[in-house]
């Protein structure tokens, strides 16, 4: 079980598999007051850095679950590193359905919406894995401004203009599936750069290694047009949060 081939090159020297930097995430687990042993669990949790941080400044807990068996191997290793392997456990699987048997106190799903079929089916997975008064996380884009083309909407990865919404609606959706937005901490320009630029350089050095890997074309003829694709599109309209939800 894996994830598509290009994220696994592309990213795989990506802590962050997002627009978020180390401080946005930092600045997140602060605002949450979390408690020392809160259980967290994540799902699409990459390389794992958002649970082995927090274990490490704010004592939680956490399991991650991730397709990528590159990313849940980073993961164990950042959590090594980082001296918080006892506390957080990563497990290679796919997501879709998963539930925790012990109920964690924080659910997170980051920029991974697709695994509970979107964003309100998203909540409703998470909700399953939630104590009574848990925070449910969802890290998700949002337009900055609407694309005027579906063409623009495809500039920046979305099938669709109607794949994502604008900031307010975003934000309304959230009420209106019964929940409080009680937190957010949205990401920034530069760090869709460090998201989308670190890729470049990925990519520049695994073709020098790899150059008659059969991937190498398409790896090529990527790294020829995201620069000017990310600075035409995706940082010009995409934005990209993490919000904080509470059930009525
Ligand atoms: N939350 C992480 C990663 C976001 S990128 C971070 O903040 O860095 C999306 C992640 O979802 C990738 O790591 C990918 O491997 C994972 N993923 C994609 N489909 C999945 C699925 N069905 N189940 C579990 N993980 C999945």
């Amino acid at each position: 079980m894996d994830i598509s081939r290009i994220f696994t090159i592309s990213e795989s020297n990506h802590r962050i598999h997002n627009p978020f930097t180390e401080d946005k995430y930092a600045t997140l687990g602060a605002a949450l007051r979390l408690e020392p042993g809160t259980r967290v669990l994540d799902l699409g949790s990459g390389s794992g850095e958002m649970l082995c941080t927090w274990a490490r400044d704010h004592g939680i807990s956490g399991i991650g679950i991730d397709m990528s068996p590159l990313f849940t191997e980073q993961a164990r290793r950042r959590a090594g590193e980082l001296g918080v392997a006892d506390r957080v456990e990563f497990i290679h699987g796919d997501a879709a359905g998963y539930i925790a048997e012990e109920k964690v106190g924080v659910a997170a799903c980051i920029g991974a919406t697709w695994i509970g079929g979107g964003v309100g089916g998203s909540i409703d997975l998470l909700a399953r894995s939630l104590c009574v008064g848990g925070i449910i996380l969802i890290g998700e884009p949002f337009w900055l401004r609407l694309p005027p083309t579906e063409e623009i909407a495809k500039g920046c990865g979305a099938q669709s203009v109607s794949d994502f919404l604008v900031l307010p609606d975003r934000v309304a959706s959230f009420g209106d599936l019964g929940y409080d937005v009680v937190e957010m901490v949205l990401a920034d320009r530069d760090g869709w750069d460090r998201y989308e630029a670190a890729k470049w350089l990925t990519m520049r050095r695994w073709l020098d290694a790899n150059p008659g890997d059969e991937f190498a074309r398409e790896v090529r003829s990527l790294l020829r047009s995201e620069p000017v694709r990310h600075v035409t599109y995706t940082r010009e309209y995409l934005g990209w949060g993490v919000f904080a939800l509470l059930a009525r």
